[in-house]
C-alpha cells in the first residue's frame, strides 16, 4: 500500500517510528508536511498539492496534527476524504477531539467515567461554581492548556476563589473539576488502536507534584489494567470517532475517570515504557482498515 504521513517534522520520534513500521510491513511510505499543501477544492477531480506535484495513489493517511494546526490540518486530512482516501482518524473526529470540554459532553452522554466538572467562562457566582464539583479541594483547569500548565490545584475555597478570580480577570475559559486525590499524581495513558488498547503506561508526577506530564518531570512505566480501564477507554475513543487515540484516565475511588482523549497521541513515551511495537500495530491496522474502506462507497464512510 501506499501510506502518507501527515506530519509538520518527519524527524520525529513518532514519524520516524511509522514511517519504519511501514516499510518494514512492505508498504511505500512517505512523509508530507501537511502546512505545504495547498489544494483545489471545487474541481470535479479534487487534488491535493505537494513540492509542485499532485499527491496521488494514497491507500490511506495517518494524520498527526499538532495541536496549534488543527484548522489547517483538518481541511488537509478532509480533502484526502473527499479524494476517497482512508485516514486512521477522520478530520471531524480530530476537530472533535480538540475541544476539552465538548470531549467531555460527548462522554458524559455515553455514560462514561468522569471528574465531577463544571464550566464557566465569567461567572458571578463563584461559590455555585465551586459548590458544583463538591467545594475545595479542586482542580481549576484553562481550557487552552496542554503539557499541564494552566493545570491548578486549590487545596482551600480562599484559593480557589482567588484562582478563579485571576482566571476570570484574563477573560479565560476554565473548567473546575473534583480534585481525585487518591490518584496519587499519576495518571493512566491508554493508547487505542481500533477496538483494543495496544499499550499502557502508568505515568507518575514528580514528588510534590500532582500532575503526571512528562513534560513536567513525570517518569512512565508499564502497567497493567483492569478489563474496566480497558473498557473505558476503548469506549471513550469510539464515543469519540478516533480509530487511533490516547485516552487518558485516573485511578479514582469510583472507577476510571477519563481526563482526556488525544488524537495524536505520541508514541516515544509508550513504546520506551512498555517496549510493544506501537508503530507496528498502527499500521497493520491502518492497512487492514484502509483494504476494508475500499469496498466500501466513498460517501459512507465519512461525515462532514
Ligand atoms: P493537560 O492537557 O495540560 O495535560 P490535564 O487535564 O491532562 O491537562 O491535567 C494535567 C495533569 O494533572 C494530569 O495528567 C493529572 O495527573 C493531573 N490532573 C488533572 N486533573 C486532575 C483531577 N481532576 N484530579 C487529580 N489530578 C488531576
Ligand atoms: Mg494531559
Amino acid at each position: 500500500m501506499k501510506i502518507a504521513i501527515l506530519s509538520q517534522d518527519a524527524s520525529l520520534y513518532s514519524t520516524k517510528r511509522l514511517l519504519d513500521a511501514g516499510e518494514k510491513q512492505g508498504h511505500e511510505m512517505r512523509a508530507i508536511n501537511y502546512l505545504r499543501c495547498y489544494m483545489n477544492i471545487t474541481s470535479h477531480k479534487p487534488t491535493i498539492m505537494y513540492q509542485g506535484k499532485p499527491l496521488e495513489d494514497f491507500d490511506a493517511v495517518i494524520p498527526r496534527i499538532g495541536a496549534s494546526r488543527t484548522f489547517y490540518g483538518t481541511a488537509v486530512v478532509r480533502q484526502f476524504e473527499v479524494m476517497g482516501v482512508f485516514s486512521t482518524n477522520d478530520s471531524q473526529a480530530i476537530s472533535r477531539s480538540r475541544d476539552k470540554l465538548r470531549c467531555l459532553q460527548i462522554l458524559a452522554r455515553k455514560g462514561i467515567g468522569l471528574p465531577v466538572t463544571g464550566f464557566a467562562h465569567a461567572t458571578e457566582d463563584i461559590d455555585g461554581l465551586i459548590e458544583t464539583v463538591g467545594g475545595a479541594p479542586l482542580v481549576i483547569k484553562l481550557l487552552e492548556g496542554t503539557q499541564g500548565i494552566g493545570v491548578v490545584l486549590a487545596e482551600t475555597q480562599q484559593a480557589a476563589k482567588s484562582v478563579i478570580e485571576a482566571f476570570r480577570g484574563l477573560d479565560a475559559n476554565i473548567l473546575v473539576q473534583e480534585y481525585i486525590k487518591e490518584a496519587g499524581g499519576a495518571d493512566l495513558r491508554c493508547f487505542v488502536v481500533g477496538d483494543k488498547v495496544v499499550a499502557a503506561m502508568k505515568r507518575q508526577g514528580a514528588p510534590g507534584e500532582f500532575r503526571s506530564n512528562l513534560h513536567r518531570g513525570g517518569k512512565a512505566e508499564k502497567v497493567k489494567l483492569t478489563p474496566e480501564e480497558r473498557s473505558t477507554a476503548v469506549r471513550s475513543a469510539k464515543a469519540m470517532g478516533l480509530r487511533v487515540a490516547g485516552v487518558d484516565l485516573l485511578r479514582s475511588n469510583h472507577g476510571p475517570v477519563v481526563m482526556e482523549v488525544n488524537s495524536s497521541p505520541g508514541l516515544e513515551g509508550i513504546e520506551k515504557a512498555t517496549g510493544v511495537d506501537v508503530a507496528g500495530k498502527t499500521i497493520e491496522f491502518v492497512a487492514k482498515s484502509a483494504a476494508e474502506a475500499k469496498n466500501r462507497a466513498p460517501l459512507d464512510r465519512v461525515q462532514y
